[in-house]
């Protein structure tokens, strides 16, 4: 099927599944809380675009410093509603029917009176924030794996008190942060515990480390989703494995872009991965630092040639590897033939209401 111009992708229902609460902050919003708290900010931070620079000054540690500055502007429990708030209506803005974002409470714990009240103040505002947007949300606490894997644990037995399907409760435990720290086996009894409570395991691997890596997060952490997963495209075999086990990729084209693992969105091995029948969920990641969010993701490959079918075909992946309930993922996928049925005339995805979600099949 040819392009269609008409044919907006905002309007192309998807399901999200990679993306962070503070990297989904609104560069206005981080210049209001910014002022409100008397905080300088980098000007890299102020310019729109922090992390378009040339290749050679692309990198993780301009990233986790950039990062860290935007983490300081949140301080308090209405900063906290807000971000959250907003993330779900900029992904109701963007045709998400089901978004599923990621927060340490440990980053925010020291100024909201520790992990549980962050992480409530979180699920409360999910909660009314799903409702007033009408998108099914659902949330991953995620450990770092820059602290210590006890830490993880605190963070899972946190999770799994909270584990649950409906909205405003915890449905997936992530490990985030720099690959490269940290020994990935240490965090295995963190998403055991996390498996065990029914939570969906979604740690990240396969960024800015290839195959042996991701081979190590398959064997301790045994995932369900792989946050990025993107450089199994290097090692065919690995990748067959990955299609067999189901383990899903939330492939983060500009993400990989800006962190200097590939050069340009064209060069990210999408086309391997989804050949080879991976289910790929295209995510933000961090958009305050990206400089895009997930409709751009889907923009991307159009410009690099995909048509709208295999858009499409994409978005339907998205709600394939979410943890949304059965009616919902549904209501999704005729969403999606609708918008390739009738581009340009599309009805706005039906409200999501009050549903108590049943349990999506796990494990
Ligand atoms: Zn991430």
């Amino acid at each position: 099927m040819a392009n269609d111009p008409e044919r907006d992708l905002n309007a192309l229902p998807k399901a999200h599944l990679h993306l962070h609460f503070t990297g989904s902050m609104l560069p206005e919003t981080l210049r209001d809380l910014a002022a409100k708290h008397s905080v300088r900010l980098p000007s890299a931070l102020l310019t729109g675009n922090p992390l378009r620079v040339p290749a050679d000054q692309r990198g993780w540690f301009r990233f986790q410093r950039l990062y860290d500055a935007a983490r300081n502007c949140v301080r308090d429990e209405s900063d906290m509603r807000r971000l959250v708030d907003e993330a779900i209506e900029t992904d109701a803005q963007e045709g998400s029917g089901r978004l599923e974002f990621q927060v340490d409470p440990t980053s925010y714990a020291a100024r909201l009176g520790g992990i549980t009240p962050t992480l409530e103040i979180v699920l409360d505002q999910a909660r009314a924030s799903a409702r007033a947007h009408n998108v099914d949300v659902g949330v991953i606490v995620a450990a770092s794996r820059m602290r210590h894997p006890l830490d993880a644990r605190t963070l899972a037995r946190l999770a799994a008190r909270h584990a649950g399907d409906g909205p405003g409760e915890v449905m997936g435990f992530g490990l985030s942060n720099d690959e490269r720290s940290g020994a990935t086996a240490q965090f295995g009894p963190a998403f055991a515990i996390a498996a065990r409570a029914g939570l969906l395991l979604v740690p990240h691997g396969g960024e800015l480390l290839g195959p042996a890596h991701i081979r190590q997060v398959i064997a301790s952490l045994h995932p369900d989703r792989l946050g990025h997963g993107v450089r199994a495209a290097e090692d065919l075999t690995l990748l067959d494995d990955i299609v067999r086990r189901g383990i899903a990729l939330e492939v983060c084209p500009q993400s990989n872009v800006s962190l200097g693992v590939y050069r340009d969105a064209a060069h990210v091995p999408l086309r391997t991965l989804v050949a080879a029948g991976a289910n790929v969920a295209l995510g933000a990641d961090d958009p305050l630092l990206f400089g895009s969010r997930l409709t751009a993701q889907y923009e991307v490959l159009r410009r690099a040639g995909w048509s709208d079918a295999e858009l499409a075909a994409l978005a339907r992946s998205s709600v394939q590897a979410s943890a949304a309930a059965t009616d919902v993922k549904a209501r999704l996928y005729d969403g999606i033939d609708a918008w390739l049925r009738e581009p340009g005339s599309l009805p706005p995805i039906a409200p999501a209401g009050d549903r108590a979600a049943p349990a999506a099949a796990r494990h």
